[in-house]
């Protein structure tokens, strides 16, 4: 039996702790999302038989796929592509978190739909913290104003934030975009919201952002290799 996942997985949690004690943060303290994106069900089967539950997809018919496939393991999935109208039900049906949020419309759907059978869905809000005009997530100074009306919505637990960074690697500029979301937090915080989560950090730069606060990082091609689209 091969074991190409479980042994990358095992590197990336020894970054992960490193990385959290470099910053002078307790043990335990970020979480790791497995970002499975367009690898087979059968490899999110390894990651999970060496202990990993939480599993990040992008796109809604994958998410659909594998849940349907896995449905036998107490997988936690995670949607974090972005979210049209057109998609939100299984999102909402399916997922126990969603970082995606950047409109109300689509915070609004999500809670419509989600099923009384289930616990409120996991939301984040996903800000653009760049200011690159191509990028996802609503504007830093809309989120307080967002985060407030999507924390009203009943079928909804407002859990945090998250961003992806303009791509560099220049450590500096990562670092700062990073710390932007975190401010962010502790502000929308200050004016009486509950949020737990900042969702930053990816293969390349998890250790930056958690030395910036993240307590979610989504990583991918450090457990499952480089990506393959079709
Ligand atoms: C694909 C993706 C990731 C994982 O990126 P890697 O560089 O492969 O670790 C994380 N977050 C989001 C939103 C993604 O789309």
């Amino acid at each position: 039996m091969t074991d190409s996942i479980s042994q990358p997985l095992q590197q990336v949690r020894q970054r992960l702790a490193d990385a959290e004690h470099a910053a002078g943060r307790p043990a335990g303290t970020v979480r790791l999302l497995a970002v499975s994106k367009t690898f087979p069900a059968a490899d999110i089967e390894q990651a999970y038989l060496a202990g990993q539950r939480a599993f990040g997809e992008n796109y809604v018919q994958e998410l659909q796929q594998k849940a349907e496939a896995l449905a036998g393991l107490e997988i936690e999935w995670h949607f974090i592509g972005p979210l049209q109208s057109n998609k939100t039900r299984a999102v909402a049906e399916l997922a126990h978190w969603a970082h995606s949020v950047e409109r109300l419309k689509i915070a609004e759907r999500l809670s419509a739909q989600r099923p009384d059978t289930l616990p409120p869905l996991n939301v984040c809000i996903q800000v653009n913290v760049s200011g690159e005009a191509s990028k996802s997530g609503c504007a830093p100074e809309q989120a307080l104003e967002l985060a407030r009306a999507v924390a009203a919505l009943p079928r909804l637990a407002l859990r945090g934030l998250m961003c992806i960074p303009e791509p560099t690697e220049d450590t500096a500029r990562l670092a700062s975009q990073f710390a932007l979301l975190r401010q962010l937090r502790e502000r929308l915080n200050a004016e009486g919201l509950a949020l737990d989560t900042l969702s930053m950090g990816m293969s390349a730069d998890m250790a930056v952002a958690i030395a910036e606060g993240a307590t979610m990082v989504r990583v991918g091609t450090a457990i499952f290799g480089a990506r393959h689209y079709h």
